[in-house]
């Protein structure tokens, strides 16, 4: 069964700018912005301005345009946190663990050693996200 795009979700929110977001990287198609309950520092989501729930309902045209914005965001985090590696994933529905119904592509730096957190744990300090987000943003404008 298919289930309809809900206006009302809290990305849809962030894109119409109703809530706060600390934002990395902005064009016509896709945003980027700061996970607020990281995985790890420097948890990163890239969502499609058009409104799609998942993978299954999204334009290929705005499949596409998230591609090459989550590589841009991806170097520039990876140069940010001088990451060893990322881990990019995305979930559908809830029984994919999918919690925001707004299609979204998480990219999280990645060390050597260091375990991914738990999914949704807590909320991070906003000044941190902050930080992070500028971080970010500078290795954009430098890439
Ligand atoms: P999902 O489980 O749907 O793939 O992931 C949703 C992600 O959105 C989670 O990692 C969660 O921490 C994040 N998230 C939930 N609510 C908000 C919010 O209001 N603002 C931001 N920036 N991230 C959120």
């Amino acid at each position: 069964m298919t289930v309809a795009y809900d206006p009302q979700n809290i990305f849809a929110k962030i894109l119409r700018g109703e809530i706060p977001a600390q934002k990395v990287y902005e064009d016509d198609h896709t945003l980027a912005f700061m996970d607020v309950m990281p995985q790890g520092e420097g948890h990163t989501l890239v969502i499609p301005k058009a409104p799609a729930r998942g993978l299954l309902d999204a334009d290929p045209a705005s499949l596409a345009a998230v591609a090459a914005t989550v590589q841009r965001v991806a170097r520039a985090v990876k140069a940010a946190f001088a990451a060893d590696g990322l881990t990019v994933f995305q979930y559908n529905e809830p029984a994919g663990g999918q919690t925001v119904f707004h299609l979204h592509v998480h990219i999280l730096p990645r060390f050597d050693g260091v375990v991914l957190g738990r999914h949704t744990g807590g909320m991070a300090d906003q000044g941190v996200l902050a930080d992070h987000a500028a971080r970010i943003r500078a290795a954009l404008e430098a890439a």
